[in-house]
């Protein structure tokens, strides 16, 4: 028993089977990996209508269902097929449990999936065909978009964009027209689409094969020509619709992406990803328009708006702690002057960022130097809107900073820095701080050091 080549599987003679198709079980072998684990396992099956990866078409998953063989125990049970992926001439599917060659399984496939892949693909070839057809453009390469990787498990709405690399950019006025023209295609006069098979006996001179895979031996296999009407013909081993009208829509944006010199990304979508992009579009926009209390047409200026308000607001905060800053470290200087122990200390309890504070330490540090042989000083901030602080320890000893460090540190629970280990500056971070833990550092500061 033989399986049935990639080139002539059911899938490919006809793309809406999507369940109940019977077929048996040719092998089954055991995937391992370097350590001669086995991770699962590579059915062939005499036939197939799960499409193995190809032509820019992502694989169909799916599950295969026992329904004849020798262990009746395992009648109806379903294993599901993950990938489908080609070697050489044949599918071979990739199922977590093996099943015994000879056993029949009813295959199911993912329809949502397949249906949307197909209106991608075809929906390429007819963008493709009218580029070329009405300004002489050439499709370089095509990119399906939609597809959940490893790296990327959740996708943004611009992620359903599927592209074509063009030999040069569109203008506007072309992307309108395109996209008018491929409507009446879709909607006016739509177009039936056939494949023609051709094997290895048959005369194939008239058709392009340069894109056909390394590995696909031409010689045994088959050539599958899909014609778009009279309007295009070109060899493809993909699933395709049955008319352009089952492509339903088309979505063409004018923004472009340069590749390669003067190629060109053309960015598009079909079929039901079209309403979904709408639909997705549609939530992001009402949330805006919500927060900002506005139009949806007036979210983008509120968002310009917004943008520069912003700025300002950063602006004037940084010369206000600039300002306070200077104030903050003449007060340190002065307290640490009157300072029998030269021990001071400051605490802003509602605002106290570490930009606060390293602005104070920069205001500070040249006249530590010059003006105290010892000295010990702690700046402290805590953010009460967030439960977190940061702290300063300054020191011309590193002894004298680890054994403040240390003291902290008992005291509470979430610091963490580094720095200092010969005098100078330790930089901290309190994470989170309890109200017992802020009364026992205020409690332990205003007793051991002098406010500021
Ligand atoms: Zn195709």
């Amino acid at each position: 028993m033989k399986p049935v080549m990639v080139g002539a599987l059911a899938c490919q003679r006809d793309s809406f089977l999507f369940d109940r198709f019977k077929t048996l079980v040719v092998s089954c072998e055991p995937k391992k990996d370097k350590d001669s684990i086995t991770k699962g396992y590579e059915i062939e099956l005499q036939d197939t209508i799960l499409f193995p990866e190809g032509g820019g078409q992502p694989s169909d998953s799916g599950f295969l269902k026992i329904v004849e063989g020798n262990d009746s125990s395992s009648i109806n049970k379903k294993i599901s097929v993950s990938h489908v992926s080609r070697s050489g001439l044949y599918a071979k599917h990739h199922v977590k449990e093996p099943i015994e060659p000879g056993v029949t399984v009813e295959i199911t496939i993912d329809e949502v999936k397949r249906l949307d892949c197909m209106q991608q693909h075809t929906g390429q070839h007819l963008l493709s065909a009218v580029l070329e057809n009405k300004y002489k453009v050439n499709t370089v390469s095509w990119s399906m978009g939609g597809i959940v990787t490893e790296k990327k498990p959740v996708l943004e709405p611009s992620d359903y964009f599927n592209y074509i690399e063009l030999n040069r950019k569109l203008t506007e006025i072309e992307v309108t027209e395109i996209s008018d023209d491929i409507n009446r295609l879709i909607i006016n006069f739509p177009q039936e689409i056939t494949v023609v098979e051709r094997v290895s006996e048959d005369d194939a001179s008239e058709v392009n094969v340069s894109k056909m895979p390394d590995d696909y031996d031409l010689s045994k296999g088959v050539l599958r020509t899909i014609h778009i009407g009279n309007i295009d013909s070109n060899p493809c081993c993909g699933t395709h619709l049955k008319s352009t009208s089952q492509i339903g829509s088309i979505l063409i944006i004018t923004n472009q992406t340069a590749v390669r010199g003067s190629n060109s990304r053309l960015y598009f979508m079909c079929g039901k990803r079209v309403a979904d992009h709408a639909k997705s579009i549609k939530k992001i926009l009402s949330n805006s328009k919500e927060l900002f209390r506005c139009s949806e047409s007036q979210v983008p200026e509120k968002t310009e708006r917004q943008c520069k308000q912003l700025q300002q607001l950063n602006k004037r905060e940084q010369y206000w702690i600039r300002k306070l800053a200077r104030f903050v470290s003449e007060d340190l200087k002065s307290t640490l002057e009157a300072s029998e122990k030269k021990r001071a200390y400051f605490m802003e309890e509602e605002f106290g960022t570490l930009e606060l504070l390293l602005q104070v330490f920069k205001e500070l540090f040249v006249y530590l130097k010059e003006k105290f042989e010892v000295y010990e000083i702690i700046i402290c901030g805590y953010e009460r809107q967030t439960g977190t602080g940061s702290l300063l320890i300054l020191s011309e000893s590193g002894e004298k900073i680890f054994s403040l460090v240390a003291k902290l540190g008992s005291l509470l629970q979430n610091l963490k820095g580094g720095g200092g280990k010969n005098g100078g500056k330790w930089q901290g971070k309190i994470t989170s701080i309890s109200n017992a833990e802020f009364a026992a550092l205020t409690n332990y500061l205003s007793h051991d050091f002098i406010s500021c």
